[in-house]
């Protein structure tokens, strides 16, 4: 991707300026939290980010094989669980629906999953709610919305969550000459832009950071305090109520080192620090603390695997072969490239993860082994 948009100033910008003249550099969490969800001028409250006209491209969007396979995965968590009478069915962060809806289509085989079925749809933006009602409202499910996974009142849960966890807020630190130092957003040298600078003093040990000593000066290292809050909060939820958590988004499977904080805007790289606001800002899961934070709240977790086995591993080519029956040559060949860009290590197939987080005493869920 080349940048192409020029950057424009942005109101958020003169108001991160002003404050940041008058307190002080702010973290790339509080940074990113701003551009994201300030509630008149960030990124999800103003714009509608998804698809060819959007930002960016979820799989949901690429191919419906995605949303029936998890739906297909779902209904079979429920049965893991003993086909309770009533559970609820969460998203956080669904979109444009798309997903949802491919889900209660595929769920469909068994009605007495839909009939059981609660749907929540976790969303903050009132555009997307809208959008996201007017694509599942006749699914003939219970449905409601809430504004945070807290809303959503106690019975046992089956969550899924697609390119949700890279929207909470990260945090970077530096290894310097004498140990790690957070990055901040400060001003640029002409004091009319904005521009990364570093903390004077050391990290807060109740971070838990990695050790110092094995790693190159100059190397970053991210976490999201934020995401995981979010793990635990879902691990102790599925640990008292019962029921699994699918999250699916681009991570890598150990601690990392190395930057992966993005903007983008109109399917192109963008600046993270230019137009906030105006660019989507998102970066990898560090699935390795999301995995700590299940496991010291009690429940289980399995995985990360890669995107493309998990999908493989629910069936995704006898689906394919399913959808191709009867379809004339050129909708064939459409069906083939979306679940190709799904699996293919080149394209979403190895870069996106599929991660479990489940109540324990569950049997392992599908597609998590060999
Ligand atoms: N899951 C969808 C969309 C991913 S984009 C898909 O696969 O296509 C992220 C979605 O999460 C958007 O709908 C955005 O408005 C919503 N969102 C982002 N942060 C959120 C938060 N903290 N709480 C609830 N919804 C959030």
């Amino acid at each position: 991707m080349t940048r192409e948009a020029a950057a424009e100033r942005t109101a958020l910008e003169d108001r991160l300026i002003a404050l940041i003249r008058a307190r002080g550099a702010i973290t790339v969490a509080d940074y990113m939290a701003d551009a994201l969800y300030h509630p008149q001028d960030g990124y999800y409250m103003t714009r509608s980010p998804i698809g060819a006209e959007g930002d960016f491209t979820t799989a949901p969007e690429v191919s419906q094989i995605f949303g029936e396979l998890v739906g297909l995965w779902l209904v079979q968590s429920w049965t893991d669980m003993g086909s309770p009478a009533s559970f609820n069915l969460v998203e956080l962060g669904p979109g444009r629906g798309v997903l949802m809806h491919d889900i209660l289509r595929a769920a469909r085989l068994r009605p007495a999953f839909l009939d059981a079925a609660h749907v929540w749809l976790v969303e903050t933006s009132g555009r997307m709610r809208l959008e996201q009602r007017r694509r599942v409202k006749d699914a003939g499910v219970r449905m409601d919305w809430a504004d945070r996974f807290a809303d959503v009142p106690p019975a046992p849960t089956l969550i899924i969550a697609n390119e949700f966890f890279d929207c909470f807020p990260i945090r970077q630190f530096e290894r310097g000459a004498t140990g790690w130092r957070e990055r901040m957003v400060g001003l640029a040298a002409d004091g009319d832009g904005l521009a990364f600078t570093v903390d004077a003093t050391p990290p807060d040990p109740s971070l838990d950071l990695p050790s110092k000593e094995n790693v190159a000066e100059g190397a970053i290292f991210e976490l999201s305090t934020a995401a995981e809050a979010a793990a635990d909060e879902i691990a102790r939820a599925l640990h008292e109520r019962g029921g699994r958590a699918l999250i699916i988004d681009y991570g890598h499977l150990h601690d990392g080192y190395g930057e992966t904080l993005q903007a983008v805007r109109r399917h192109q790289y963008w600046p993270v620090l230019s137009s906030p606001g105006a660019a989507d800002i998102t970066a990898h899961v560090n699935f390795e603390r999301l995995t700590r934070a299940a496991f010291n709240a009690g429940a289980s977790a399995h995985g990360p695997v890669a995107q493309g086995a998990f999908l493989e591993r629910l069936g995704l080519p006898f689906r394919l072969e399913r959808l191709s029956q009867g379809k004339s040559p050129q909708e064939v060949m459409a069906l083939h490239q979306g679940a190709q860009r799904l699996v293919s290590p080149t394209q979403m197939g190895e870069l996106f993860k599929a991660f479990c987080i489940s109540a324990p005493g569950l049997p392992a869920p599908a597609g998590f082994q060999p």
